[in-house]
């Protein structure tokens, strides 16, 4: 099949596209460091770097029973969380979908009396006792000074949202994404409009912590896994991407504006590492990261983000297969002699399928080809069949959808690890004598991470390679995913604020 020779020769020529040597590796390692130095100077730099005014990590001794609420997307979760001093914790948990029309309430109000609603139906299931004891009696005897200190829940409020934070539980609302649309919000403080929706129903609640989910991934990974001193590093890589890390204090130059306690001469940072590099000195750029961004609803921004995370690998490799399926000369899902003026008619591919279309792919199938060693590849094809439309996809060419979609995740892991080698750097750790020979841990979340066959491993392969870490430094760094991160990590936030009260 001398057709089948060149979609051999071409799928190389595609992956090829999608290395990034250790090389560039390197220098975009170095390029990382001098813009986390910047962003710690000063506002409107690539990486925000934003001061949390978290200034310590747990180390597996915390107790206590806290609540924690996550809005972020389609749902709203509330938890309860019992940490029992020994690394372990118990937690309950619900869920409930947000109503559409909520998303684009006319007043804030609105959405945060459905949020300050579910709060108090979790109580009432959950909690029943502490419910009944403190809010049907403060009710009935209508003791006017409210609760008793104890008896108040303290929440960590996490919220993925773009919000300028100015204290541990302030922060205002720069700007709504993910369909959300309430503009009468946006400039207001989250906590406040939440606290005074669940005053309104007498809870005995507190918004203690308003927080970034990097930073309750961070927290989560400390106390579960406690070194001595904790994990330096806390990373999502779930829809989009981004971490927070432990600074020094004496190192962010920045005014800080909100209370915080400094006696630990730390301070966590959210580095809103997506926007890395907006400006192309050192991320790669195929023709197909390139009509990628330009199509997007944010060209130009969020350009790390676009090479590295879930929602938008599968569109880079999407894009890349369309390019194959429209070269006449190659046999890819077609037939060989094929050739029309109408390149989709002579594909395999059924009319309807959402390989046409913008986001049609989702990145999940990337990891079923990665995971599919059978020699047929016949879990990739099935797989391609149900949820593609491929009609009856050949061996050959699901070896070429497995190699190219392979290459954009290799890419997008040593992307990951340019990030984390510049955190570990820059915390100093691989030559502090002090923390000699201790692992560095770092906290992970998120469904690419964690469900995309060996993605820590091509991160760790590519720690070997950079300068300053290499095999030896590579050993010591330990990526571990923190389970139930966001509950667990508010919880912590809650408990560390109200240390501060
Ligand atoms: P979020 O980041 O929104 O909290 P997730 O961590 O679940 O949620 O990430 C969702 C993203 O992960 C989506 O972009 C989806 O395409 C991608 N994804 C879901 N399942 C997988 C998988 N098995 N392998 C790789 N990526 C996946």
């Amino acid at each position: 099949r001398p057709l089948a020779m060149s979609l051999e020769a071409e799928t190389k020529s595609f992956v090829s596209k999608f290395e990034y040597s250790d090389e560039d590796v390197n220098k975009a390692v170095k390029e990382f460091l001098r813009q986390m130095g910047e962003g710690l100077e000063k506002d409107g730099t690539s990486l925000s770097q934003i001061p949390t005014y978290v200034t310590a990590v747990p180390n597996g001794t915390e107790k206590g029973l806290y609540m924690a609420v996550d809005l972020g997307g389609t749902n709203f979760r509330v938890c309860s969380i019992q940490l029992n001093g020994d690394t372990t914790f118990n937690l309950t948990y619900t869920k409930v979908a947000i109503p559409k029309d909520l998303m684009v309430a006319k007043t804030a109000k609105e959405l945060f009396a459905f949020l300050a609603k579910q709060v108090e139906l979790f109580l009432v299931t959950h909690h029943g006792d502490h419910f009944e004891r403190h809010v049907r009696r403060r009710l009935t005897v209508s003791s006017p000074d409210g609760f008793k200190d104890e008896n108040v829940f303290r929440l960590g409020f996490t919220f993925s949202f773009p919000v300028q934070q100015v204290g541990i539980n302030k922060g205002t609302l720069i700007r709504w994404t993910k369909g959300f649309d309430i503009p009468d919000a946006v400039g207001k403080d989250v906590c406040a409009l939440l606290q005074t929706e669940i005053d309104k129903l007498h809870l005995p609640v507190k918004v203690a912590a308003l927080v970034n989910d990097t930073v309750g991934t961070l927290m989560a990974r400390s106390y579960t896994s406690p070194g001595k001193t904790g994990a330096v590093l806390g990373a999502i890589f779930g829809t989009g991407t981004n971490g927070a890390y432990v600074e020094k204090l004496s190192n962010l130059k920045k005014p800080l504006t909100g209370e915080y306690d400094n006696s630990t001469g730390d301070m966590v940072i959210n580095t809103e590492w997506g926007s890395f590099d907006n400006q192309l000195n050192v991320l790669p750029n195929t023709s197909w990261d390139i009509e990628l961004d330009k199509t997007s609803v944010n060209p130009g921004i969020q350009m790390y983000e676009k090479r590295v995370s879930g929602m938008f690998l599968g569109e880079i490799l999407r894009l890349a297969i369309l390019d194959l399926l429209k070269n006449p000369k190659v046999a890819f899902f077609k037939d060989e002699n094929s050739s029309s003026n109408d390149w989709k008619s002579t594909t395999h591919i059924a009319p309807n399928s959402s390989i046409y279309e913008q986001w049609g792919i989702d990145t999940a199938i990337m990891s079923v080809a990665a995971a599919d060693n059978t020699p047929e590849l016949s879990i990739l094809r099935q797989e391609l069949e149900s949820t593609l439309n491929v009609y009856s996809p050949a061996h050959d060419d699901a070896q070429a959808f497995k190699a190219i979609a392979g290459a954009v995740a290799r890419r997008a892991a040593r992307l990951a690890a340019v990030a984390i080698a510049a955190i570990v750097l820059q915390t100093g750790k691989l030559t502090d004598p002090e923390s000699k020979d201790e692992p560095i841990d770092i906290g992970v979340d998120g469904s690419l991470v964690e469900h995309y066959p060996y993605f820590r491993d091509m991160i760790t392969e590519t720690l070997r390679v950079i300068d300053g870490v290499g095999e030896e430094g590579a050993k010591r760094i330990r990526i571990g995913v923190a389970k139930d991160g966001s509950g667990v990590g508010a919880a912590l936030i809650a408990l560390v604020a109200a240390g501060m009260e």
